[in-house]
């Protein structure tokens, strides 16, 4: 692909307040369109907990197809608590996406962005600018609809893969290369429980073989515990950070809550050729059809599509048009925005305007 040719980006909008996030992100792209070289042509396509209800299926064939046949996929939220498979497990398209794309490295960047509260008293003076890396095809998840329950007791099995594991490591060590040439530390911490499970004596194993690779980048342990704790003291202290999957669905919601709130948050799900760009937050029922969802997780999603673009197909407006949609997000928080989601009055509407005028 060229800069000349439509980038063609398949829009999964979902469930609850996941098109109302959607929408504005929609139209920073085309602002974007209006302003660079790039453009960009938008298919929307089913999938959730309503697709669900209406035909037994999370989402149909055309879906996935389209996913396929897309430079890039936009995922709003998925999944609804009172829409349940007969074993009483939530739908979850964007999961199962990891799956068939076999999108390993999910990408959770949480970056305080300047004007934002952190519950974390310093923060604002220190600042905070991480990212974690969640495996996010295996670990736990691999037993995902797998698991035995009797009467007497209930089995998950946890898995890591050294195919996987590998190509997790080779990603996560190349990130915290390309941060530190954009000047941050340039450290990675392989998050674990290797004191207690061989499995993860074994992911440690492959990540410090993985790690005599990339010598410029310091290379470190952390158990999950220590981590979880160290990440509420001295979140400033981290740059890079790569963990099994249900390890990493629960430090990502840790890691959105540092940075002021779920709303806030962005994430990629990235594999060898396909990624799905995705808010970390999930559909929200408690405030849809109110307007007061915040859509920067959205936003920033449609941001690091855009950068992760650039560097496949070597298109440097896209990474410009990357960093200016950052730019204008910082400049609407320096002006004041607050979304309802800590305690401000600014919705949905008000947030995609500050950042369209902004950009
Ligand atoms: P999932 O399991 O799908 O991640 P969840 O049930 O853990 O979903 P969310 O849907 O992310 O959780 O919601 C958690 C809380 O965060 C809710 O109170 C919700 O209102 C709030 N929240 C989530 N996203 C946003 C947003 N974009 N703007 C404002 N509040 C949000």
């Amino acid at each position: 692909m060229s800069a000349n040719n439509a980038i063609h980006v398949a829009v999964l909008g979902g469930d609850g307040i996941g098109p109302e996030v959607m929408a504005p992100a929609l139209e920073i792209l085309r602002k974007i369109e209006a302003k660079s070289g790039l453009s960009f042509r938008f298919t929307e396509a089913p999938a959730g907990a309503n697709h669900y209800k209406e035909t037994g299926k999370s989402m149909p064939d055309s879906t996935v197809r389209l996913c396929e046949e897309a430079d890039a996929i936009l995922l709003g939220a998925c999944g609804l608590p009172s829409v349940r498979y007969p074993d009483n497990t939530e739908i979850a398209p964007q999961v199962e996406l990891r799956f068939i794309f076999d999108l390993y490295a999910g990408v959770r960047p949480a970056r305080l962005i300047p004007g934002v509260p952190s519950p974390i008293v310093g923060a604002d003076q220190r600042g905070i600018d991480l990212v974690l890396i969640r495996e996010s095809t295996e670990g736990l998840f691999a037993s995902m609809g797998k698991g035995v329950v009797t009467h007497e007791d209930a089995r998950e099995t946890l898995v890591i893969t050294r195919r996987t594991s590998e190509r997790l490591f080779e990603f996560s060590f190349k990130l915290a290369e390309r941060r530190k040439r954009r000047g941050r530390q340039g450290a990675l911490a392989c998050v674990d429980k290797a004191n207690v499970f061989k499995a993860f004596a074994f992911f440690r194993e492959i990540f410090d073989e993985a790690a005599q690779r990339h010598p410029d980048v310091k290379a470190e342990h952390l158990y999950v515990d220590a981590c979880a704790a160290n990440l509420v003291k001295r979140p400033w202290d981290f740059d890079v950070m790569v963990t099994e999957n249900m390890f990493g669905d629960i430090l990502s919601d840790l890691t959105a809550g540092l940075i002021g709130g779920m709303g806030m948050a962005p994430s990629a799900d990235i594999g060898d050729r396909y990624a799905v760009f995705q808010p970390c937050h999930g559909t929200a029922p408690d405030i849809m059809g109110q307007g007061k969802a915040n859509p920067t997780g959205m936003i920033l999603s449609a941001a690091m599509m855009l950068d992760w673009l650039a560097g496949k197909h070597g298109i440097e407006s896209a990474a410009e048009a990357a960093e200016s949609i950052e730019r204008a997000v910082d400049q609407a928080y320096g002006g004041g925005i607050k979304p309802m989601e800590f305690g401000g009055s600014n919705g949905t509407a008000d947030i995609a305007r500050a950042v369209l005028e902004a950009l």
